[in-house]
């Protein structure tokens, strides 16, 4: 094989994968495009420093998601964006709201369940008989 299609091969890779990771199968669809074998390419690839990867072009994972899985962006965050937040029953009213998850973790017995300070309020003043008459209303 001529050292022009060695550079080519090289060149091809470079402007192809220019993070220098090459995806699984690179080798393989390289080697056919240039009529060489795939431990040519390999060798190729190698000498001009180039490292071949399972995945490319994605983001760097650092965890998945506590409760889903999903990847999660930050290197902080345990929950996703769609976990990041649950929703309660306020124990008042009723209505469903919502709250950070890190919240319910961090006081679960806190997070019990109020989802305004009138709710919290009207709760308290049920079970301890203060206010009696606006807790009715
Ligand atoms: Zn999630
Ligand atoms: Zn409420």
């Amino acid at each position: 094989m001529s050292s022009e299609r060695a550079v080519a091969i090289e060149r091809h890779l470079r402007t192809t994968f220019p993070s220098g990771d090459l995806p699984t199968g690179a080798l393989r669809k390289t080697a056919v495009v240039f009529g060489v074998s795939g431990e040519r390419v390999r060798q190729i690839a190698a000498r001009a420093g180039m490292r071949t990867v399972r995945r490319v072009g994605t983001p760097r994972v650092l965890h998945g998601c506590e409760i889903c899985g999903k990847p999660v962006s930050r290197a902080t965050a345990r929950y996703c964006a769609d976990c990041r937040e649950v929703t309660l029953a306020c124990a008042t009213c009723r209505k469903p709201f919502l709250r950070s998850r890190r919240t319910v973790r961090a006081r679960p017995e806190a997070a019990a369940v109020y989802c305004s300070r009138a709710c919290l309020g009207r709760m308290v003043g049920r079970t301890f008989g203060f206010g009696r008459d606006r807790a009715s209303a």
